[in-house]
């Protein structure tokens, strides 16, 4: 773990303070999933928001990168997923080296227009690990008692390479395989016919994966007549 000294400047949600990692496991091939525990105001996040994680080796180097939290607004933990990317640098070092106790910087929560309300009808539509923000949404609208103002669409490959897939099958989420059956589901992308009835109502749409997802998501939501102005994507692109 890279060494931290003197790295929390205290100030809340603008600076960057120091998270101590209370748990940490892999609960699939390629994720690891970490518990955070964050001085008072870094817990005060609204569902869909992220944080930056900085890591800083012992020469000053450091690597950040946006992380959205799964944890449902009022949870006392901030919950990340990180999908380990080939090479990954901060990813990699999640995924590999992070153990409970070890601590890094952490700055947030970040967003504004990525955010579920609990109030207003909502359809997501999330590709692998776009999953996790709106695992944060699902938690927050069963905690409000109105899981049915947030419809949920998740596209992954197979059952053990989508994160969160039981909790979000057990909520309620429709559930695409891409490269394997489910049930009678032959393996494909959600068809049209499948995702108009979860759209029907909605006033806001979140669309949540990576840049090919994103774009895929997207067109189909507008083809089923949700209005460009109604969408808001998070794209967990490539890092520059
Ligand atoms: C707002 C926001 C929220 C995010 N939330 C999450 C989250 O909850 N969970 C999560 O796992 N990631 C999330 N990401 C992506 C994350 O910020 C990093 O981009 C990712 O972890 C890769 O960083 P790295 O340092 O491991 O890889 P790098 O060292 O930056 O890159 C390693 C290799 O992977 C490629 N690569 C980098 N990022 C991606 C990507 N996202 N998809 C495909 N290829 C990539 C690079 O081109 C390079 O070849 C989020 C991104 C944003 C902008």
């Amino acid at each position: 773990m890279p060494d931290l000294p003197g790295v929390s400047d205290g100030s809340g949600p603008s600076g960057w303070e120091l998270a101590t990692v209370r748990a940490v496991d892999h609960p699939l091939e390629g994720y690891v999933r970490l518990r955070l525990e964050v001085p008072g105001e870094a817990r005060r996040h609204l569902a869909g928001q992220h944080y930056v994680v900085r890591l800083r080796a012992d020469d000053g180097y450091t690597a950040q990168r946006s992380y959205s939290t799964a944890s449902a607004p009022g949870d006392p933990l901030v919950e990340l997923m990180v999908e380990r990317m080939p090479d990954g640098e901060v990813s990699g070092f999640l995924h590999d080296e992070v153990r409970v106790g070890d601590t890094f910087e952490l700055r947030g929560p970040i967003g504004r227009w990525f955010v579920w309300d609990g109030e207003t009808p909502a359809v997501a539509f999330a590709g692998g690990s776009g999953v996790v923000p709106i695992v944060s949404m699902l938690r927050h609208a069963v905690g409000l008692g109105r899981p049915d103002l947030l419809r949920v669409v998740v596209v992954g490959r197979s059952l053990d390479a989508l994160p969160y897939v039981d909790e979000l099958r057990a909520t309620g989420a429709f559930v695409a395989l891409t490269r394997e059956n489910l049930g009678s589901r032959v393996a494909a992308p959600p068809y049209p016919e499948e995702l108009a009835p979860l759209v029907a109502g909605a006033e806001v749409a979140f669309v949540c994966g990576g840049v090919g997802f994103a774009g895929y998501a997207t067109r189909e939501l507008e083809d089923l007549g949700v209005a460009s102005s109604a969408i808001r994507v998070e794209q967990f692109g490539v890092t520059g």
